[in-house]
């Protein structure tokens, strides 16, 4: 064993940067290679939407949200938790905060300042970034424990060992598609090809409908389908429908969409008629239910016009409104990916079983996670143990 090893490290994510955190805090000689200009492209457009790092529930219920072997997720939830994470990325000098939903996000919901700082810390440590590099082979040898890496462009480098968070197959650009698979493939390393998770779903609106729903929430639903029921926050889109709630759902089919989950069939009855003047029924709904625009515009135009003028049937369809969802969004435009690397390709240690010396994470293993924080939590937790993989692999 020497004092000092080189790692390659492939990726910017939070993968492969929670892995160099780890090791650069050791004498090791850590660099780190990214096929892009920059570093962490889909953490940036996470940011966009406001960058949701983790969630607030208890890690009993936190772990059953990921697929995959629960003792995996028992081993890097435990080894870094949710609360770990906030505190690293509040130590780094972003300020954090929980919102309403118990998920936690960056003050400043992007991702730009919160990379920065990483990398700043990285490069102190003395981190080797380099960018435009894009790793397209790995050859290991009888002979020698070293691992030789190939770029685009013919350069080959020499390691120690070797970390390979490369990231799923959502919102690659379709003119840049992800080759990493091929490599694997060609490894005969089992890959289950990508299908979207988390991605918007397909309906089949009526055109008055979208005319004037387009692009509109409606806010504090609960949806209903055969995973369960999740509240939150929809959103109307010329093909369908976006938001948390819809993404759980995971399937096409039928599901049920509650406008009022806080209040009974009853209840809403009991408001709706509590008006003297002579109204219709959609009328007194509109007055009394404070529904949104895009929701009434929903009962207007979606529901069975047999509907408007009985009030109970009316309300019973404000608590369980039928909608089928009759295709998924295509993987570049889904938030995260099924499929990958197949977990029984690696170890405990995330080191490849066929080549000693080699280790993946993230979200280029097969494993998916709903949104919530819930996905970049387990990169980073896989992260910090591939960190620690490594450096007793090293001391062997
Ligand atoms: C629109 C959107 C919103 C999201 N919002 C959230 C959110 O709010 N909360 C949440 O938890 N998650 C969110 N996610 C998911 C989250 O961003 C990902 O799960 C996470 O970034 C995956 O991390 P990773 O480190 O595994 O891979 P990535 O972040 O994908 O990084 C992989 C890196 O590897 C590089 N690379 C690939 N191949 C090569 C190669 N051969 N050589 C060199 N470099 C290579 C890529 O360029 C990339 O930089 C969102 C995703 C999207 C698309």
């Amino acid at each position: 064993m020497r004092d000092s090893q080189s790692i390659a490290i492939i990726g910017t994510g939070p993968a492969a940067l929670m892995t160099a955190d780890v090791l650069s805090q050791s004498t090791h000689r850590v660099s780190i290679f990214e096929k892009r200009k920059g570093l962490g492209r889909k953490l940036l457009i996470a940011g966009s939407s406001g960058l949701n790092i983790t969630n607030d529930l208890p890690v009993e219920e936190f772990k059953r949200h990921y697929s995959g072997p629960p003792e995996l997720w028992n081993q890097v939830l435990g080894g870094f938790s949710p609360q770990d994470w906030i505190q690293f990325i509040e130590t780094l000098g972003s300020p954090t905060f929980k919102g309403t939903s118990g998920r936690y996000f960056v003050q400043d919901m992007k991702a730009s300042g919160l990379l920065q700082k990483w990398k700043q810390r990285l490069d102190q440590r003395k981190v080797e970034f380099y960018f435009d590099h894009e790793c397209v082979d790995f050859e290991t040898s009888h002979t020698s424990p070293r691992i030789t890496l190939s770029f685009e462009g013919g350069k080959k480098m020499q390691f120690d060992a070797v970390y390979f968070a490369l990231g799923g197959g959502s919102y690659e650009p379709k003119e840049d598609p992800l080759r990493w698979p091929a490599l694997f493939i060609r490894k005969e390393i089992d890959f289950s090809p990508f299908t979207p998770s988390n991605v918007g779903f397909r309906v089949d609106w009526k055109a008055n409908f979208l005319k004037e729903a387009e692009g509109l929430p409606i806010k504090n639903i609960e949806l209903s389908s055969p995973r369960g029921v999740r509240r939150g926050e929809i959103v109307i889109t010329n093909y369908g429908m976006e938001g948390t709630p819809v993404y759980f759902v995971g399937q096409t089919g039928e599901v049920r969409l509650d406008l009022k989950p806080d209040l009974s069939i009853g209840q809403m009855i009991a408001k709706c008629r509590s008006v003297r003047e002579n109204l219709s029924p959609i009328r007194r709904v509109k007055r009394q239910l404070n529904l949104s625009e895009a929701a009434l515009a929903l009962l207007f135009h979606e529901a069975p016009q047999s509907c408007l003028g009985d009030l109970e049937k009316l309300c019973q369809l404000i608590k369980s409104f039928p909608l089928l969802f009759i295709g998924k969004q295509p993987l570049v435009e889904a938030i995260s990916s099924a499929g990958g690397i197949n977990l029984n390709e690696i170890n405990t240690k995330f080191m490849l079983k066929k080549f000693p010396g080699i280790f993946i994470g993230g979200e280029m293993l097969d494993w998916d996670a709903p949104t919530g924080g819930f996905l970049i939590q387990g990169c980073v937790s896989q992260g910090f143990a591939v960190g620690s993989s490594i450096l007793s692999y090293l001391q062997e």
